[in-house]
């Protein structure tokens, strides 16, 4: 048995970067951009005011000073003239800051009569000028890959950036197998359970940035696998979930084959979610999950999650982890490395007391995923330990 480490490896030589396109940019939220994106413009475009107030020059800048008022400048309307010696432009925030003044002062410390301003007493140091250029200049640039945050598409808009290349969505199938299953809605027979992690990792697939497809469910025989295959085609990457253990009816493994599937490898010390395959499919990737829920939602984060993140042109690295307090002690570990569910509360992390891979209703209170190493000695509460947020 190889481990989630080797399986990756298998798993990221099976994809690579998709193709880029085009999208408007009110569409890029969330999307892959493929190269840096320069901008247009300095930003601001001009020394513009950062307050409501009065501009003035430095010499006139003085307590108690009386200016007169010459005229306005407004955010889109600048003043065209310039500011001579005891005079001022009333100014707002966003507008252009009139040639001669060197600093606005804020409304609050201005005393108005008419055309004419007295200052304050007491000013504060600050020019409330924002210069030219101070957010990003014409030229610089966002770096990618990256994944587009709801910041960064602000950021492009202010760049004058309208649309921008991002890796095209990886179209993945998904395909459940089994006679016992299902779709949610449907009314079951009493021997029968719903389909239900096919939309955890559906779900999953849509935060990740790919256009999952959820198939009609395949029974438990060669001619509706076959089917299903058939109807993945186009995929870049075929999920299939269930049927791909040992037993008389999982059948998942043998059809693939038999349909020019290139197997990378099979089973993965790790628990839960050891009978886990993979090969080449055609031009697919084909990703063989195992049925129990918890099991596929594991390997969904560790081994479908990095899969896509190549696809859309992100460095192949694994699911990130991070490190925390251990809240509790816990026994030695078993043989294969072992994704715990797990809260995580004010920093200190404590396993869920039952880690059956059946038990959604537990993955889906706990926080985050406790990995522990391939024979972890017993650990202390107090240990650091490793786990991967969901
Ligand atoms: P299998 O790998 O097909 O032997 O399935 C292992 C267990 O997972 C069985 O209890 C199945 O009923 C269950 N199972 C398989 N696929 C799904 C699915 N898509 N949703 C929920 N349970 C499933
Ligand atoms: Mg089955």
């Amino acid at each position: 048995m190889i481990t989630v480490s080797e399986a990756l490896d298998h798993l990221f030589a099976l994809v690579s970067p998709l193709e880029p396109e085009t999208v408007p940019l009110a569409q890029a939220g969330g999307r892959v951009l493929v190269k840096p994106a320069v901008a247009r413009r300095d930003q601001p475009p001009f020394d513009g005011s950062a307050m409501d107030g009065y501009a003035v020059r430095d010499e006139d800048a003085d307590p108690g000073a009386s200016l007169t008022v010459i005229g306005e400048a407004a955010a889109g309307h600048r003043f065209g003239g310039s500011i001579g010696p005891g005079q001022t432009v009333r100014i707002f925030t966003g507008a252009p800051v009139p040639k001669g003044a060197s600093r606005v002062v804020i409304q609050e410390d201005v005393t108005r009569n008419g055309d004419q301003i007295t200052l304050g007493s007491k000013l504060d140091a600050k020019t409330h000028i924002r210069p030219a250029g101070s957010d990003f200049k014409i030229g610089d640039s966002l770096d990618a890959p990256r994944r587009l945050s709801p910041s960064d598409v602000a950021l492009l808009a202010s760049m004058n950036i309208a649309q921008v290349e991002v890796t095209r969505k990886p179209r993945v199938a998904l395909i459940s197998t089994g006679d016992e299953l299902v779709m949610p809605g449907e009314t079951p027979s009493p021997d029968q359970i719903i389909a239900s992690n096919t939309f955890g990792l559906k779900a999953l697939l849509d935060q990740l940035g790919a256009e999952p497809r959820v198939l009609p469910i395949a029974r438990d025989t060669r001619s509706s696998l076959e089917m299903a295959f058939e109807l993945a085609e186009g995929a870049d990457l075929v999920v299939t979930i269930g049927g791909a253990s040992v037993g008389d009816h999982d059948l998942v493994g043998d059809v693939a084959q038999d349909l020019g599937m290139q197997q990378a490898f099979y089973k993965v010390a790790m628990r839960p979610g050891k009978p886990l395959m993979a090969g080449q499919m055609g031009d697919a990737a084909m990703l063989g999950l195992p049925g129990n829920p918890v099991s596929a939602m594991v390997c969904g984060h560790v081994f479908m999650a990095p899969m896509i993140r190549v696809m859309l042109g992100l460095p192949a690295c694994p699911a990130p982890r991070q490190t925390a307090r251990l809240g509790c002690d816990m026994l030695k570990g078993g043989p294969r490395e072992h994704y715990m569910r797990a809260a995580l509360d004010d920093g200190e992390i404590v396993p869920e007391g039952r880690q059956d891979s059946s038990l959604l209703s537990l993955l889906a209170h706990a926080d985050v995923l406790l990995v522990r190493p391939a024979e972890d000695p017993p650990r202390q509460k107090g240990d650091q330990v490793e786990y991967i947020a969901l």
